[in-house]
């Protein structure tokens, strides 16, 4: 064998904000911050101020290897923290928020992180935990003197604005391994303690590459790119990575994630792209329905992270925007597989795209996939057999932080997802469900998610969920819990009758459930589990 002559050059998470300060340095960073005022400034002095930062981690005695904490939302202080962080040798974890109280402890925790940075949003929080932390020495608050608290209990709290200031931009990042590793992001499990998932430089900066692509977020210095999901979730579907690759325009919208400021965003500052959960699509959406408002000069959404209802893609085509579906994980960083058509396709017009966008796409370039069934057995790709889904690839996990190998990995080397899904001959995937959420009647499986598509197409209706209640009969059968449209009514046979003819007979739900809300997890998620015990004892109309 004989090895290539070209240059070992590590692939490290520095280089690309070296690359947008050298050839992107004019382009624009665009944040949203908690009073609601607008920051403005470029990609040069973003990475002044990382460069800035990483020397004053060091000063503080943050070693390469540590995990360094950051609680904070997308603002242009995180995307310093994330380049300065990873850039020294450091791994960035993301603390999100949104967990309960004692589920942030625990990751804390468990992560030893050293140091925690966080916005001033989370004071009180960080505030209550901070003496069951004994690994954080030191406490950094995201903001300027001025809002800085006059009294804390917190010790060797430090002001980010007076820290950056004081120590010089020359700073050469490291050169290190490309596996060394980069980040950590916790899963928001609904059972047990929230799993580690540690990323490498190599793997980031390989699936900052990879959903650049065309067939993925299509990114290009021609874009200007709103990432509505947060950066505490999977590193925002690292767009803050691929976004210095690219030479974007970035606009981070901080804590304002409801439909007016997301609106007010992409008017003014020419977005093109932007990327989120569905519930921020619905509520976008809204907000412009109730006030007449148009998308002006936004191209594309891409939308994922649990399962996209049909009538959103015409909702957003009325306003010339193409809705894009990303399915990924925390554990794959996140991308799997993007909804694009193919070339083959071109002459099939809305309807045949609205079928693929339909879909959770086909896998990038990198991911591997396979479904199998309940025995390991791999099933065919034709479209119509359905079993769990299993996946590899340079950007997927090989085993959760600081645990032992377990029965998320195959013996074979492939990482079970818990998703239920179907795979046609071109890769193009349909998840079904998570597998714990499938609904089992007689022995069958229905789609919860194939139930909650068609009951999001009714005018009346604002959220769903389809849940399995026991049924003395069949096991399971699907109960809708819906959440109605403000000022609109339907009753619950009409709901029911709305499923006439789109599915076989015995998927027709039993039931409806009206309710104020939905609960979601810490990451917007339906929370299955709440509704299933909601439901345990559910009472079936006419004694079925
Ligand atoms: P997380 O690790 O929090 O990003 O959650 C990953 C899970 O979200 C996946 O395993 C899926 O169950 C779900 N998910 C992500 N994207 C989609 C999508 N486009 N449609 C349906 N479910 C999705």
């Amino acid at each position: 064998m004989q090895y290539g002559q070209m240059m070992d050059q590590p692939l490290l998470i520095s280089s690309l904000i070296k690359h947008a300060e050298q050839y992107h340095g004019d382009t624009e960073v665009v944040s949203r911050l908690s009073d609601g005022s607008i920051h403005r400034y470029t990609w040069a002095e973003a990475a002044r101020r990382a460069r800035q930062l990483a020397n004053a981690l060091g000063t503080l005695g943050l070693k390469p290897g540590e995990c360094i904490g950051t609680m904070a939302w997308n603002t242009y202080r995180h995307l310093e923290a994330y380049y300065a962080i990873s850039g020294l040798g450091a791994i960035c974890h993301t603390v999100n928020h949104r967990l309960f109280p004692d589920q942030v402890r625990y990751i804390v925790d468990h992560a030893e992180d050293r140091a925690l940075l966080f916005d001033a949003d989370f004071l009180p929080l960080v505030e209550r935990l901070a003496p069951e932390l004994p690994h954080v020495r030191t406490w950094i608050l995201l903001g300027a003197r001025a809002q800085m608290p006059a009294h804390s209990p917190l010790a060797n709290l430090l002001c980010y604005e007076d820290l950056v200031a004081s120590h010089s931009d020359h700073y050469a990042w490291p050169q290190f391994d490309e596996r060394t590793a980069s980040g950590l992001c916790y899963t928001s499990g609904t059972t047990g303690h929230p799993k580690g998932v540690l990323y490498a430089h190599r793997s980031t900066v390989l699936h900052a590459l990879a959903s650049s692509l065309p067939d993925a977020f299509d990114l290009s210095a021609g874009s200007c790119v709103l990432p509505v999901v947060p950066m505490f979730h999977v590193n925002g579907w690292g767009l803050p990575y691929s976004a210095a690759l690219n030479g974007i325009k970035l606009v981070l919208p901080g804590n304002r994630l409801d439909g007016a400021s997301i609106h007010q965003l992409i008017v003014e500052e020419e977005v093109t792209m932007a990327t989120g959960v569905p519930t921020v699509w619905l509520n976008l959406l809204q907000h412009c329905e109730t006030n007449r408002l148009r998308l002006h000069g936004l191209k594309r959404v891409v939308v994922g992270g649990s399962a996209v209802p049909d009538s959103m893609t015409g909702h957003l085509a009325e306003h010339g925007v193409e809705l894009r579906q990303l399915w990924g994980m925390t554990e794959m960083s996140p991308c799997g597989t993007m909804s694009a058509p193919k070339f083959k396709h071109r002459h099939g017009g809305t309807a045949l795209m609205r079928q693929l966008q339909a879909t959770q796409g086909r896998p990038l370039f990198g991911v591997e996939m396979r479904i199998v069934d309940g025995a390991g057995e791999p099933l065919p790709h034709d479209g119509v057999a359905f079993g769990n889904l299993q996946v590899r690839g340079p950007w997927v996990l090989s085993r959760y932080f600081k645990r032992d190998l377990d029965a998320s990995h195959t013996d074979d080397g492939w990482f079970n997802t818990g998703d239920v899904a179907k795979l046609d001959a071109d890769g193009y995937m349909r998840i079904t469900d998570r597998t714990k959420d499938v609904i089992k009647s007689g022995g069958e499986w229905i789609s919860s998610i194939e139930l909650e598509n068609i009951l999001m197409g009714h005018p009346a209706v604002a959220e769903t969920a389809a849940v399995a209640a026991p049924h003395p009969k069949w096991d399971e059968r699907p109960v809708m819990v819906v959440v109605l449209k403000q000022g609109t009514q339907a009753t619950r046979d009409e709901l029911l009758q709305f499923f006439q003819g789109k599915v076989a007979k015995w998927w027709i739900p039993d039931d409806v459930l009206f309710v104020d809300e939905l609960p979601h997890t810490a990451t917007g998620k339906l929370q299955k589990l709440k509704l299933r015990e909601m439901l345990r004892d559910h009472r079936w109309p006419n004694d079925q």
